[in-house]
Protein backbone atom coordinates (compact mmCIF):
# COMPACT_ATOMS: atom_id res chain seq x y z
CA UNK A 1 0.00 0.00 0.00
CA UNK A 2 2.99 2.40 0.58
CA UNK A 3 3.61 3.00 -2.80
CA UNK A 4 -0.01 4.81 -3.27
CA UNK A 5 -3.65 4.48 -2.60
CA UNK A 6 -5.15 1.23 -3.37
CA UNK A 7 -8.55 2.58 -3.03
CA UNK A 8 -10.41 5.68 -2.06
CA UNK A 9 -13.49 3.73 -1.13
CA UNK A 10 -13.97 4.47 2.41
CA UNK A 11 -16.19 0.88 2.70
CA UNK A 12 -13.05 -0.63 1.42
CA UNK A 13 -11.16 1.26 3.93
CA UNK A 14 -12.80 1.00 6.94
CA UNK A 15 -13.06 -2.92 6.22
CA UNK A 16 -9.01 -3.07 6.22
CA UNK A 17 -8.78 -1.46 9.55
CA UNK A 18 -11.15 -3.30 11.28
CA UNK A 19 -9.92 -6.73 9.95
CA UNK A 20 -5.99 -5.34 11.16
CA UNK A 21 -6.98 -4.93 14.44
CA UNK A 22 -8.72 -8.29 14.27
CA UNK A 23 -5.50 -10.06 13.58
CA UNK A 24 -3.13 -7.59 15.83
CA UNK A 25 -5.16 -9.02 19.02
CA UNK A 26 -5.80 -12.34 17.26
CA UNK A 27 -9.16 -12.91 17.64
CA UNK A 28 -11.26 -16.09 16.19
CA UNK A 29 -12.36 -15.33 12.61
CA UNK A 30 -16.06 -15.09 13.13
CA UNK A 31 -15.20 -11.58 14.59
CA UNK A 32 -14.64 -9.94 11.45
CA UNK A 33 -17.37 -12.54 9.81
CA UNK A 34 -19.98 -10.41 11.74
CA UNK A 35 -18.02 -6.81 11.58
CA UNK A 36 -17.15 -7.23 8.18
CA UNK A 37 -20.42 -5.36 6.85
CA UNK A 38 -23.68 -3.94 8.29
CA UNK A 39 -26.19 -5.82 9.88
CA UNK A 40 -29.02 -3.87 8.07
CA UNK A 41 -29.62 -1.33 5.25
CA UNK A 42 -32.96 0.56 4.69
CA UNK A 43 -32.82 2.63 1.04
CA UNK A 44 -35.89 4.54 0.85
CA UNK A 45 -37.36 7.37 -1.84
CA UNK A 46 -38.31 9.99 -0.37
CA UNK A 47 -40.94 12.19 -2.35
CA UNK A 48 -40.92 16.15 -2.29
CA UNK A 49 -43.16 18.61 -3.87
CA UNK A 50 -40.60 21.60 -5.05
CA UNK A 51 -41.84 24.85 -4.23
CA UNK A 52 -42.02 25.17 -8.61
CA UNK A 53 -44.76 22.57 -8.23
CA UNK A 54 -42.88 19.26 -9.41
CA UNK A 55 -42.38 16.14 -7.82
CA UNK A 56 -39.23 14.78 -7.11
CA UNK A 57 -37.70 11.83 -5.44
CA UNK A 58 -34.66 12.01 -3.33
CA UNK A 59 -32.57 8.79 -1.95
CA UNK A 60 -31.99 8.08 1.52
CA UNK A 61 -29.95 5.50 3.26
CA UNK A 62 -29.69 4.18 6.95
CA UNK A 63 -27.25 1.68 7.77
CA UNK A 64 -27.08 -0.08 10.93
CA UNK A 65 -23.69 -2.24 11.19
CA UNK A 66 -23.57 -3.45 15.05
CA UNK A 67 -25.58 -3.10 17.95
CA UNK A 68 -23.86 -5.69 20.47
CA UNK A 69 -23.45 -2.87 22.87
CA UNK A 70 -26.46 -1.27 22.45
CA UNK A 71 -28.75 0.44 20.04
CA UNK A 72 -27.28 1.52 16.61
CA UNK A 73 -25.76 5.73 16.87
CA UNK A 74 -24.74 8.15 14.30
CA UNK A 75 -25.57 10.88 12.07
CA UNK A 76 -27.45 12.07 9.17
CA UNK A 77 -25.83 13.93 5.92
CA UNK A 78 -27.49 15.76 3.21
CA UNK A 79 -24.71 15.83 0.63
CA UNK A 80 -24.50 15.53 -3.14
CA UNK A 81 -22.12 12.98 -3.15
CA UNK A 82 -24.14 10.37 -0.32
CA UNK A 83 -23.53 7.20 -1.49
CA UNK A 84 -24.34 3.43 0.07
CA UNK A 85 -20.45 3.11 0.69
CA UNK A 86 -20.06 5.99 2.87
CA UNK A 87 -23.34 5.50 4.36
CA UNK A 88 -22.00 2.07 5.70
CA UNK A 89 -18.02 2.96 6.12
CA UNK A 90 -19.99 6.10 8.55
CA UNK A 91 -21.75 3.35 10.72
CA UNK A 92 -19.05 0.88 10.69
CA UNK A 93 -16.60 4.22 12.01
CA UNK A 94 -19.64 4.85 14.48
CA UNK A 95 -19.40 1.04 15.67
CA UNK A 96 -15.57 1.59 16.62
CA UNK A 97 -16.23 4.98 17.99
CA UNK A 98 -19.03 4.67 20.16
CA UNK A 99 -16.69 1.07 21.38
CA UNK A 100 -13.98 3.23 22.20
CA UNK A 101 -15.32 5.76 24.47
CA UNK A 102 -17.35 3.24 26.43
CA UNK A 103 -20.87 4.12 25.35
CA UNK A 104 -23.79 1.92 25.45
CA UNK A 105 -24.63 2.20 21.23
CA UNK A 106 -23.57 0.43 18.16
CA UNK A 107 -23.05 2.31 14.73
CA UNK A 108 -24.77 3.36 12.67
CA UNK A 109 -25.29 6.68 9.68
CA UNK A 110 -27.88 7.86 7.41
CA UNK A 111 -27.75 9.97 4.58
CA UNK A 112 -29.37 11.99 1.88
CA UNK A 113 -28.42 12.63 -1.55
CA UNK A 114 -29.41 16.01 -2.11
CA UNK A 115 -27.72 19.42 -2.01
CA UNK A 116 -29.27 21.54 0.55
CA UNK A 117 -27.66 24.72 -0.52
CA UNK A 118 -29.99 24.39 -3.73
CA UNK A 119 -33.31 23.68 -1.40
CA UNK A 120 -35.82 25.94 0.04
CA UNK A 121 -36.16 25.62 3.54
CA UNK A 122 -39.64 23.96 2.71
CA UNK A 123 -38.16 21.52 0.52
CA UNK A 124 -35.53 21.25 3.23
CA UNK A 125 -38.23 19.65 5.74
CA UNK A 126 -39.96 17.99 3.51
CA UNK A 127 -37.16 16.03 2.92
CA UNK A 128 -36.64 15.24 6.85
CA UNK A 129 -39.79 14.29 7.65
CA UNK A 130 -40.04 12.15 4.60
CA UNK A 131 -36.76 10.41 5.14
CA UNK A 132 -37.58 9.94 9.03
CA UNK A 133 -41.04 8.29 7.74
CA UNK A 134 -39.21 5.93 5.59
CA UNK A 135 -36.75 5.07 8.15
CA UNK A 136 -39.19 4.98 11.14
CA UNK A 137 -39.61 0.93 11.16
CA UNK A 138 -36.14 0.74 11.95
CA UNK A 139 -35.40 3.50 14.41
CA UNK A 140 -36.14 4.75 17.24
CA UNK A 141 -34.71 5.59 20.95
CA UNK A 142 -34.15 1.67 21.87
CA UNK A 143 -33.19 0.56 18.34
CA UNK A 144 -31.24 3.39 16.45
CA UNK A 145 -30.28 7.11 17.35
CA UNK A 146 -29.53 9.69 14.61
CA UNK A 147 -28.18 12.86 14.89
CA UNK A 148 -26.58 15.49 12.83
CA UNK A 149 -23.65 15.36 9.95
CA UNK A 150 -22.67 17.16 7.31
CA UNK A 151 -25.17 19.83 6.36
CA UNK A 152 -27.44 18.62 9.11
CA UNK A 153 -28.72 20.91 11.90
CA UNK A 154 -30.73 21.11 15.12
CA UNK A 155 -33.70 22.36 12.79
CA UNK A 156 -33.52 18.71 10.95
CA UNK A 157 -33.17 17.10 13.91
CA UNK A 158 -36.74 18.81 15.41
CA UNK A 159 -38.48 18.27 11.96
CA UNK A 160 -37.42 14.90 12.16
CA UNK A 161 -38.47 14.11 15.85
CA UNK A 162 -41.52 16.29 15.45
CA UNK A 163 -42.57 13.39 12.83
CA UNK A 164 -41.80 10.52 14.47
CA UNK A 165 -43.02 11.61 17.54
CA UNK A 166 -46.78 12.46 15.03
CA UNK A 167 -46.30 8.64 13.89
CA UNK A 168 -45.76 7.71 17.29
CA UNK A 169 -48.81 9.42 18.82
CA UNK A 170 -46.31 10.64 22.05
CA UNK A 171 -43.53 13.04 22.36
CA UNK A 172 -40.20 10.93 21.51
CA UNK A 173 -37.01 13.29 22.56
CA UNK A 174 -35.30 10.30 22.83
CA UNK A 175 -35.11 9.53 19.46
CA UNK A 176 -32.70 12.14 17.94
CA UNK A 177 -29.92 14.13 19.28
CA UNK A 178 -28.43 17.36 18.41
CA UNK A 179 -32.11 18.54 18.24
CA UNK A 180 -32.44 22.46 19.40
CA UNK A 181 -32.25 23.01 23.16
CA UNK A 182 -35.80 23.88 23.61
CA UNK A 183 -36.62 20.82 22.30
CA UNK A 184 -34.65 18.33 24.50
CA UNK A 185 -31.77 19.45 22.90
CA UNK A 186 -28.14 19.27 25.54
CA UNK A 187 -26.42 21.93 26.48
CA UNK A 188 -23.34 21.84 24.48
CA UNK A 189 -23.92 19.69 22.23
CA UNK A 190 -23.58 21.85 19.70
CA UNK A 191 -19.84 22.65 20.32
CA UNK A 192 -18.87 19.45 21.35
CA UNK A 193 -17.29 17.88 18.33
CA UNK A 194 -14.83 21.05 18.12
CA UNK A 195 -14.46 21.18 21.87
CA UNK A 196 -13.71 17.60 22.30
CA UNK A 197 -11.09 17.58 19.23
CA UNK A 198 -9.80 20.14 21.05
CA UNK A 199 -9.47 17.90 24.50
CA UNK A 200 -7.11 15.59 22.24
CA UNK A 201 -4.94 18.10 21.02
CA UNK A 202 -4.29 19.34 24.59
CA UNK A 203 -3.52 15.58 24.97
CA UNK A 204 -1.10 14.85 22.15
CA UNK A 205 0.60 18.42 22.89
CA UNK A 206 1.16 17.52 26.59
CA UNK A 207 2.58 14.01 24.77
CA UNK A 208 5.04 15.85 22.65
CA UNK A 209 5.85 18.88 25.35
CA UNK A 210 4.36 21.52 23.23
CA UNK A 211 1.94 24.28 24.89
CA UNK A 212 -0.85 25.30 23.14
CA UNK A 213 0.18 29.22 23.39
CA UNK A 214 1.75 29.95 19.68
CA UNK A 215 0.97 27.26 17.96
CA UNK A 216 0.29 27.38 14.51
CA UNK A 217 -2.70 25.64 13.51
CA UNK A 218 -4.66 25.10 9.97
CA UNK A 219 -8.17 23.84 9.86
CA UNK A 220 -9.72 22.48 6.66
CA UNK A 221 -13.52 22.88 6.69
CA UNK A 222 -15.58 26.05 8.56
CA UNK A 223 -18.69 24.12 9.37
CA UNK A 224 -19.99 23.04 13.08
CA UNK A 225 -17.02 21.05 13.72
CA UNK A 226 -14.08 23.36 11.95
CA UNK A 227 -15.58 26.52 13.08
CA UNK A 228 -16.02 25.15 17.45
CA UNK A 229 -12.38 24.04 16.92
CA UNK A 230 -10.89 26.86 15.76
CA UNK A 231 -12.42 29.43 18.36
CA UNK A 232 -11.10 26.87 21.52
CA UNK A 233 -7.66 27.07 19.80
CA UNK A 234 -7.56 30.72 19.36
CA UNK A 235 -9.55 31.51 23.09
CA UNK A 236 -6.21 29.46 25.00
CA UNK A 237 -3.84 31.38 22.58
CA UNK A 238 -3.05 29.11 19.41
CA UNK A 239 -2.25 30.87 16.47
CA UNK A 240 -4.77 29.41 13.79
CA UNK A 241 -2.55 30.61 10.90
CA UNK A 242 -5.38 29.17 8.04
CA UNK A 243 -9.03 28.23 7.55
CA UNK A 244 -11.08 27.28 4.52
CA UNK A 245 -14.13 26.14 3.54
CA UNK A 246 -16.00 24.49 -0.03
CA UNK A 247 -15.15 27.69 -2.00
CA UNK A 248 -11.44 28.21 -0.77
CA UNK A 249 -9.41 29.66 2.82
CA UNK A 250 -7.42 32.32 4.40
CA UNK A 251 -4.50 32.17 5.38
CA UNK A 252 -1.96 34.70 7.69
CA UNK A 253 1.14 34.09 9.50
CA UNK A 254 0.54 36.61 12.43
CA UNK A 255 -3.12 34.25 13.28
CA UNK A 256 -6.67 35.29 11.95
CA UNK A 257 -8.77 37.03 14.46
CA UNK A 258 -11.36 33.73 14.13
CA UNK A 259 -14.19 35.60 16.25
CA UNK A 260 -13.97 38.11 13.40
CA UNK A 261 -13.53 35.47 11.10
CA UNK A 262 -16.82 33.66 11.65
CA UNK A 263 -18.52 36.67 11.78
CA UNK A 264 -17.41 37.55 8.38
CA UNK A 265 -18.26 33.73 7.60
CA UNK A 266 -21.93 34.62 8.87
CA UNK A 267 -22.33 37.82 6.82
CA UNK A 268 -21.31 36.33 3.12
CA UNK A 269 -21.33 32.55 3.60
CA UNK A 270 -17.79 31.98 3.27
CA UNK A 271 -14.48 32.84 4.42
CA UNK A 272 -13.54 33.63 1.74
CA UNK A 273 -12.62 37.37 1.40
CA UNK A 274 -11.73 37.69 4.93
CA UNK A 275 -10.13 41.03 5.21
CA UNK A 276 -6.38 41.37 5.85
CA UNK A 277 -5.77 37.86 5.14
CA UNK A 278 -4.55 36.26 2.15
CA UNK A 279 -6.47 33.64 0.01
CA UNK A 280 -4.93 29.79 0.53
CA UNK A 281 -6.26 26.60 -1.31
CA UNK A 282 -7.99 23.61 0.25
CA UNK A 283 -4.59 21.99 -1.07
CA UNK A 284 -2.32 23.99 -0.27
CA UNK A 285 -3.55 24.38 3.77
CA UNK A 286 -2.60 21.10 4.15
CA UNK A 287 0.68 20.73 3.29
CA UNK A 288 1.53 24.78 4.74
CA UNK A 289 3.98 25.17 7.64
CA UNK A 290 2.39 24.83 11.20
CA UNK A 291 2.18 22.83 13.88
CA UNK A 292 -1.21 21.14 13.89
CA UNK A 293 -3.35 20.10 11.20
CA UNK A 294 -7.17 19.84 11.66
CA UNK A 295 -8.97 18.42 8.87
CA UNK A 296 -12.59 18.73 9.41
CA UNK A 297 -14.41 18.69 6.20
CA UNK A 298 -14.86 15.44 4.43
CA UNK A 299 -12.81 12.25 3.52
CA UNK A 300 -9.57 11.73 1.61
CA UNK A 301 -8.42 14.95 1.96
CA UNK A 302 -4.87 13.74 2.79
CA UNK A 303 -3.56 10.86 0.23
CA UNK A 304 -0.65 9.45 -0.73
CA UNK A 305 -0.29 12.09 -3.46
CA UNK A 306 0.55 15.00 -0.46
CA UNK A 307 0.85 13.21 2.73
CA UNK A 308 4.68 13.57 2.30
CA UNK A 309 4.82 16.89 2.18
CA UNK A 310 2.45 17.65 5.44
CA UNK A 311 4.29 19.33 8.01
CA UNK A 312 2.48 19.65 10.90
CA UNK A 313 3.42 17.39 14.09
CA UNK A 314 -0.04 16.86 14.95
CA UNK A 315 -2.55 15.81 12.62
CA UNK A 316 -6.38 15.73 14.77
CA UNK A 317 -8.87 13.90 12.50
CA UNK A 318 -12.46 16.06 12.86
CA UNK A 319 -13.54 15.02 10.13
CA UNK A 320 -14.50 11.65 9.45
CA UNK A 321 -12.09 9.25 7.51
CA UNK A 322 -9.98 12.58 6.24
CA UNK A 323 -6.71 10.40 6.01
CA UNK A 324 -6.36 7.40 3.08
CA UNK A 325 -4.14 4.35 4.77
CA UNK A 326 -1.63 4.59 2.37
CA UNK A 327 -0.97 8.64 3.79
CA UNK A 328 -1.27 7.24 7.01
CA UNK A 329 1.81 4.90 6.67
CA UNK A 330 3.40 8.08 5.12
CA UNK A 331 2.40 10.12 7.80
CA UNK A 332 3.73 7.50 10.71
CA UNK A 333 6.88 7.41 8.87
CA UNK A 334 7.15 10.69 9.59
CA UNK A 335 7.13 10.96 13.23
CA UNK A 336 3.26 12.69 12.84
CA UNK A 337 0.66 11.88 15.66
CA UNK A 338 -1.63 10.85 14.10
CA UNK A 339 -5.02 11.77 16.52
CA UNK A 340 -7.99 9.56 14.22
CA UNK A 341 -11.19 10.30 13.70
CA UNK A 342 -12.82 7.72 15.63
CA UNK A 343 -10.64 9.17 18.71
CA UNK A 344 -10.63 13.00 17.56
CA UNK A 345 -13.80 13.83 16.82
CA UNK A 346 -15.72 11.26 19.32
CA UNK A 347 -16.78 14.32 21.43
CA UNK A 348 -19.91 14.65 19.46
CA UNK A 349 -21.45 11.40 19.83
CA UNK A 350 -20.33 11.29 23.49
CA UNK A 351 -22.09 14.10 24.34
CA UNK A 352 -25.46 12.68 21.81
CA UNK A 353 -25.15 10.20 24.03
CA UNK A 354 -25.62 12.57 27.33
CA UNK A 355 -28.81 13.81 25.61
CA UNK A 356 -30.24 10.66 25.15
CA UNK A 357 -29.49 9.96 28.71
CA UNK A 358 -31.09 13.49 29.76
CA UNK A 359 -34.64 13.18 27.52
CA UNK A 360 -34.69 9.33 28.99
CA UNK A 361 -34.61 10.54 32.60
CA UNK A 362 -36.29 14.20 31.67
CA UNK A 363 -33.24 15.41 33.88
CA UNK A 364 -31.56 18.13 32.66
CA UNK A 365 -27.56 19.07 33.37
CA UNK A 366 -25.47 22.31 33.07
CA UNK A 367 -23.24 23.21 30.34
CA UNK A 368 -20.34 22.76 33.07
CA UNK A 369 -21.74 19.43 33.81
CA UNK A 370 -21.63 17.83 30.10
CA UNK A 371 -18.37 19.43 29.12
CA UNK A 372 -16.77 17.88 32.10
CA UNK A 373 -18.06 14.88 31.85
CA UNK A 374 -17.19 14.71 27.68
CA UNK A 375 -13.76 15.93 28.71
CA UNK A 376 -12.74 13.18 30.99
CA UNK A 377 -14.53 10.42 29.03
CA UNK A 378 -12.30 11.82 26.14
CA UNK A 379 -8.87 11.93 28.03
CA UNK A 380 -9.47 8.48 29.46
CA UNK A 381 -10.42 7.43 25.95
CA UNK A 382 -7.18 8.95 24.34
CA UNK A 383 -4.83 7.80 27.63
CA UNK A 384 -6.41 4.19 26.88
CA UNK A 385 -5.45 4.28 23.56
CA UNK A 386 -1.91 6.27 23.82
CA UNK A 387 -1.01 3.16 26.19
CA UNK A 388 -2.05 0.68 23.70
CA UNK A 389 0.23 2.07 21.28
CA UNK A 390 3.36 2.07 23.02
CA UNK A 391 2.87 -1.46 24.01
CA UNK A 392 2.32 -2.63 20.95
CA UNK A 393 4.75 0.10 19.13
CA UNK A 394 1.68 1.05 16.77
CA UNK A 395 -0.42 3.89 15.62
CA UNK A 396 -2.53 5.66 17.49
CA UNK A 397 -5.50 4.61 14.65
CA UNK A 398 -4.04 0.88 14.96
CA UNK A 399 -4.36 1.04 18.42
CA UNK A 400 -7.93 2.86 19.22
CA UNK A 401 -9.06 -0.14 16.56
CA UNK A 402 -8.30 -2.84 18.86
CA UNK A 403 -9.20 -1.21 21.91
CA UNK A 404 -12.90 -0.70 20.04
CA UNK A 405 -12.71 -3.65 18.56
CA UNK A 406 -11.90 -6.14 21.89
CA UNK A 407 -14.99 -4.20 23.49
CA UNK A 408 -17.50 -5.64 20.88
CA UNK A 409 -15.95 -8.80 20.13
CA UNK A 410 -16.75 -9.25 24.50
CA UNK A 411 -19.79 -8.29 23.61
CA UNK A 412 -20.64 -10.44 21.01
CA UNK A 413 -19.08 -13.49 22.99
CA UNK A 414 -20.93 -12.93 25.82
CA UNK A 415 -24.04 -12.78 24.11
CA UNK A 416 -23.22 -15.91 21.94
CA UNK A 417 -22.79 -14.16 18.42
CA UNK A 418 -20.17 -15.80 17.90
CA UNK A 419 -19.39 -19.14 16.58
CA UNK A 420 -17.95 -21.86 19.63
CA UNK A 421 -15.03 -23.66 19.81
CA UNK A 422 -15.01 -26.97 18.39
CA UNK A 423 -14.67 -29.34 21.20
CA UNK A 424 -11.11 -29.94 23.02
CA UNK A 425 -9.67 -26.86 20.79
CA UNK A 426 -9.21 -22.97 22.67
CA UNK A 427 -10.49 -20.47 20.62
CA UNK A 428 -8.59 -17.23 19.67
CA UNK A 429 -6.12 -17.63 16.31
CA UNK A 430 -7.55 -15.65 13.85
CA UNK A 431 -6.33 -17.21 10.14
CA UNK A 432 -3.34 -15.52 8.97
CA UNK A 433 -4.23 -14.13 5.69
P1 LIG B 1 -20.69 21.12 8.43
O1 LIG B 1 -21.64 20.92 7.34
O2 LIG B 1 -21.09 21.96 9.59
O3 LIG B 1 -19.31 21.72 7.85
C1 LIG B 1 -18.61 21.18 6.79
C2 LIG B 1 -17.60 22.22 6.35
O4 LIG B 1 -16.73 21.66 5.38
C3 LIG B 1 -18.24 23.45 5.70
O5 LIG B 1 -17.55 24.60 6.13
C4 LIG B 1 -17.99 23.23 4.22
O6 LIG B 1 -17.93 24.43 3.49
C5 LIG B 1 -16.66 22.54 4.28
N1 LIG B 1 -16.35 21.78 3.07
C6 LIG B 1 -17.17 21.00 2.32
N2 LIG B 1 -16.49 20.49 1.29
C7 LIG B 1 -15.22 20.93 1.40
C8 LIG B 1 -14.04 20.75 0.66
N3 LIG B 1 -14.04 19.98 -0.44
N4 LIG B 1 -12.91 21.36 1.08
C9 LIG B 1 -12.91 22.12 2.19
N5 LIG B 1 -13.99 22.34 2.94
C10 LIG B 1 -15.13 21.75 2.55
O7 LIG B 1 -20.26 19.65 8.90
P2 LIG B 1 -19.64 19.20 10.28
O8 LIG B 1 -20.74 18.68 11.12
O9 LIG B 1 -18.70 20.23 10.79
O10 LIG B 1 -18.83 17.91 9.78
C11 LIG B 1 -17.51 18.02 9.25
C12 LIG B 1 -16.81 16.68 9.42
O11 LIG B 1 -16.85 16.33 10.81
C13 LIG B 1 -17.50 15.51 8.69
O12 LIG B 1 -16.50 14.60 8.26
C14 LIG B 1 -18.35 14.88 9.76
O13 LIG B 1 -18.65 13.53 9.48
C15 LIG B 1 -17.44 15.05 10.94
N6 LIG B 1 -18.12 14.97 12.22
C16 LIG B 1 -19.09 15.85 12.58
C17 LIG B 1 -19.69 15.70 13.82
C18 LIG B 1 -20.73 16.67 14.32
O14 LIG B 1 -21.16 16.50 15.47
N7 LIG B 1 -21.12 17.67 13.58
C19 LIG B 1 -19.33 14.66 14.68
C20 LIG B 1 -18.32 13.79 14.27
C21 LIG B 1 -17.72 13.94 13.04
Amino acid sequence: MAGGDATLNPYAIVRAQVKQACEALRLDDSVYELLKQPVRILEVAIPVTMDDGSLRTFTGYRSQHNDALGPTKGGIRFHPDVNLDEVRALSMWMTIKCSLLGLPFGGGKGGVICNPKELSEAELEQISRGFIRGVSAIVGPEKDVPAPDVYTNPQIMAWMMDEYSRMQRSNAFALITGKPVELGGSLGRGEATGRGCVVTIQAAMNKLGMKPAGARVAVQGFGNAGTVAARLLHEIGARVVAVSDSRGGVTSPAGLDIPAVIAHKARTGSVVGFPGAAPISNADLLTMECDVLVPAALENQLTAENAGQVQARIVAEAANGPTTPAAQEILFSKGVFDRPDVLANAGGVTVSYFEWVQNLYNFYWTEDEVNQRMQQMMERAFEAVHALKERHHTTMRQAAYMFAVKRVADAMRLRGWLRRAPAGRQPGRAAAN
